[in-house]
């Protein structure tokens, strides 16, 4: 495994090759959205950083440096992750972990590596990570993740280089997902979408055994919005939700895919953006043929709305029946004949 093993992200590894070849710094910052890769690229660098004869393709993978790496039994590397049953990494962890840790000398090469998701770091936390960033002993070298530069202190940003990851291309997210062996050829073009160019929530959600017939159940949903009685919808369509309750985020947003796809039939975007290309039937079909490209963009805004809203109330401690049984109305009033 090296840098070209991992698709994409040209850029960022072109200037990691470029560290490993001339004297690289002691404090890296990869940032990018949950599911782009950071953690994955940190790692090939952390283990291109502690092999014994690294290229600009990152670790050469058959020294002995290399191997414990792989076998994650290697001494001079620190993974400093969010333990499942904390909110943040503690601080005493990072003094542990990072600050007492950092005294001793590397027992293998002539570096310590230290991984941080810094995403999870409280003010208390990078305080105590930024005491060891300020004075670093030379074998010393920080690989920090985060989503936003913006979640780290201005005396910790100072101190670091910023690797930008960007999103995947769907030519991208399709090969990443057959490498994992995941997804059809037209499952791919759809995970690239609706993940929104993230090759880790591609795979997440291609390789869950949930996510398939949810979307298949929410695409019977749709279908039927337009023909369904009140009170049906508000039975047998809220009992679709109330049953997935775990799921409703995803549940809105393949919804959500589905109205901006139906938008580019209305005029509203470009055919090349359709996510659901595999349910052309169902795009087409779904606003009444009788309403007027002006009056179904209407209708398509306002429903796109009310998808939002529920999905910032869920993030409230709304009423869950109240704003669902809602959005339900909405929704059957925008699709239903007039
Ligand atoms: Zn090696």
């Amino acid at each position: 495994m090296a840098f070209s093993s991992i698709i994409g992200q040209e850029e960022a590894k072109k200037r990691l090759g470029s560290a490993l070849k001339g004297l690289p710094g002691h404090a890296y910052v990869f940032v990018g959205p949950d599911g782009i890769g950071k953690t994955l690229l940190a790692r090939e660098f952390a283990k291109a950083l502690l092999c014994n004869d690294p290229g600009v393709d990152g670790a050469c993978g058959s020294c002995t440096s290399c191997r414990n790496f792989t076998n994650q039994v290697h001494p001079d590397f620190r993974n400093l992750q969010l333990e499942s049953k904390d909110k943040v990494i503690k601080v005493e962890r990072v003094r542990q972990s990072v600050s007492a840790d950092l005294n001793l000398r590397p027992q293998f090469g002539s570096r310590k590596v230290y991984l941080i998701a810094a995403d999870n770091l409280n003010e208390q936390g990078q305080n105590a990570l930024l005491k060891s960033l300020e004075e670093p002993p030379d074998y010393a070298c920080f690989l920090l993740t985060v989503t936003s530069p913006e979640r780290l202190l201005p005396t910790i940003l100072s101190r670091v280089a910023l690797i930008s990851l960007r999103r995947y291309c769907p030519a991208q997210i399709g090969a990443i997902l057959a490498a994992q062996g995941l997804g059809s050829d037209g499952q791919q073009s759809f995970y690239a979408r609706f993940s929104g160019g993230l090759g880790g929530v591609a795979i997440d959600l291609a390789g869950s055994d949930w996510f398939g017939s949810l979307r298949q159940d929410t695409l019977k949903f749709y279908q039927n919005l337009s023909h369904q009685s009140r009170t049906a919808l508000l039975t047998a369509g809220y009992q679709f939700f109330d049953s997935n309750r775990n799921y409703t985020p995803v549940i809105l947003d393949i919804l959500g895919s589905l109205v901006r796809d139906q938008m580019v039939f209305s005029g509203l975007r470009l055919k090349e953006n359709l996510t659901n290309q595999d349910q052309i039937a169902i795009l087409r079909k779904s606003l009444p043929e009788s309403i007027s490209p002006e009056e179904a963009r209407g209708r398509l805004s306002r429903a796109y709305a009310a998808l939002l809203a529920a999905r910032r109330g869920l993030n409230y401690n709304a009423s869950y029946e109240g704003m669902i049984c809602n959005l339900l109305l909405v929704l059957r009033k925008e699709f239903v004949n007039a």
